[in-house]
């Protein structure tokens, strides 16, 4: 150990040759926070995890976690191997993300899902027997439909209208936008059928940067996929697949343009780079982007609109997973935060005492369409007093503006503190609820913990 080294504390982690579950050390380096642990048969591994500011062991300490309602597994072989959920997860289900398709039709070479190629999808018959065990899991959960690519599916909005009649409230698609961009009358349907927003991959504004992490150009093709959403009023989050060397500098341009399509663009969730999938390889510390890089980025990028100090982490999972801040931007685009003090996200740990329903209506609400997700009851800015709420109400949904990050975790950075207190679910065809990080693990060769063989 370096003179300069200090240990801030232990975890348990995974070795990124065998899987099998070791100790881990977070080692400081000045204000950089490294991951270090040692399998006995592979060696030691070393993984830069927090490039602060802000002050690594201060953001960390925001941890409130809460017991899931209903487990389908039981503690055998330890965790992150009883996924189910399994009796030692600390946190309830919010969203579940349904794999309805492995086909997609890009080849990009950044892929959490490892998708393309072929492979039969499930019949809807199956995604029926889906929801109702959701539902008897606790459900219903917001829905993220995923996949692959799932406007592949002709009978996408078939799935969205039965998950609706079965009483889920909220549907997010995972797309890349093609579809929607090509073809209104299947994107009118999927309105039709109660489709709630759109995530839309969204990487930058050159598209240079899109031949990079997708394999050919598309900016043309987003521009049009967000035009037709805002003609079916559909809220849109932009999703940029943050790599360093390649789109780090794109950062305030998306802000920007985020801000030139609202309404109907909603706000943008970052989602710097994680090695599984297609990425199998051992990256060097540059090849990563951690959290406090981007809050810190966002505030350069901005030129000081957004500042660090305006991001905080999210509620309901572990504090070094994500950040957020919310912006009221004015006709000048000036950017005002304000976060409310009862609903700072989805997944909040009042869900363990009946506050699911509200934190669920707070992401509908934030992520739809301006005006269209509006429940009773919800709570607003403190401190700001209007006569009409409903007027009020109308002005912050249209000139809101969401920021947010995740930052997902591979083999090599995995904490599974963190992965014990997710909130976001992958249902496996099996039939068992896995944290999204635990479904995505690959192995240094890129084989799968969870992730069903094509
Ligand atoms: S991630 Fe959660 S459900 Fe999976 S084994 Fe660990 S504690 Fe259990
Ligand atoms: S998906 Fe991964 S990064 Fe996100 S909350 Fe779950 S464990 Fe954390
Ligand atoms: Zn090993």
């Amino acid at each position: 150990m370096q003179d300069t080294e200090k240990i801030l504390g232990t975890a348990e982690s995974l070795c990124p040759e065998c899987l099998k579950r070791i100790p881990a050390r977070k080692v400081a380096v000045g204000r950089d926070v490294f991951l270090a642990k040692t399998c006995p048969e592979h060696g030691e591994f070393r993984t830069i995890i927090w490039r602060g500011p802000p002050d690594y062991q201060t953001w960390a300490a925001a941890e409130q976690p809460a017991a899931p309602q209903i487990c389908a597994t039981t503690v055998d072989k330890g965790c992150p191997f009883d996924c189910g959920l399994c009796p030692e997860h600390r946190q309830h289900t919010c969203c579940v993300l349904l794999e309805v398709t492995r086909r997609c039709n890009l080849g990009c070479p950044v892929c959490f899902a490892a998708a393309g190629g072929g492979g039969d999808d499930p019949d809807i018959g199956t995604i029926e027997g889906w929801y109702r065990l959701l539902l008897a899991s606790g459900g219903p959960f917001n829905i993220q439909l995923s996949g692959g690519e799932p406007t592949l599916r002709d009978d996408l909005p078939e799935i969205i209208a039965l998950g609706r009649l079965l009483g889920f409230g909220f549907f997010q698609l995972n797309t890349n936008g093609l579809r929607l961009a090509a073809d209104g009358r299947y994107a009118k349907r999927l309105k039709q059928a109660g489709l709630s927003c759109v995530f839309l991959q969204f990487d930058g504004l050159d598209d240079g940067v899109y031949e990079k992490v997708r394999g050919t150009a598309l900016l043309d093709i987003k521009k049009a996929a967000i035009t037709r959403c805002a003609e079916l009023e559909l809220g849109v989050m932009l999703v940029p697949t943050l790599v360093p060397g390649v789109n780090t500098d794109e950062i305030g341009g998306i802000i920007d343009f985020a801000i030139s399509r609202m309404p109907t663009v909603r706000g943008v969730h970052f989602q710097p780079v994680s090695y599984f999938g297609r990425y199998p390889q051992t990256p060097a510390d540059n090849d990563r982007f951690t959290l406090p890089q981007l809050m810190q980025a966002l505030a350069a990028q901005t030129g000081g609109k957004m500042q660090v100090s305006d991001f905080r982490p999210s509620s309901g999972r572990h504090a070094c997973c994500s950040f957020h801040a919310n912006y009221l931007v004015s006709a000048a685009g000036e950017l005002k935060p304000w976060m409310s003090e009862a609903v700072k996200s989805c997944c909040q740990p009042q869900l363990a005492t009946g506050g699911a329903s509200k934190a669920r209506a707070f992401v509908a609400r934030r992520w739809s369409a301006a005006g269209s997700a509006r429940t009773d009851g919800e709570e607003c800015c403190p401190g700001i007093v209007t006569d009409s709420l409903d007027a009020f109400l109308h002005d912050i949904d249209s000139r809101s503006l969401c920021i947010s990050a995740m930052a997902f975790q591979d083999c090599r950075n995995i904490e599974l503190g963190r992965l014990r207190d997710c909130p976001l679910h992958v249902l496996h065809p099996a039939g068992r609820l896995i944290p999204f990080c635990a479904y995505n693990l690959t192995d240094n060769r890129g084989e799968p913990l969870y992730r069903p063989p094509r």
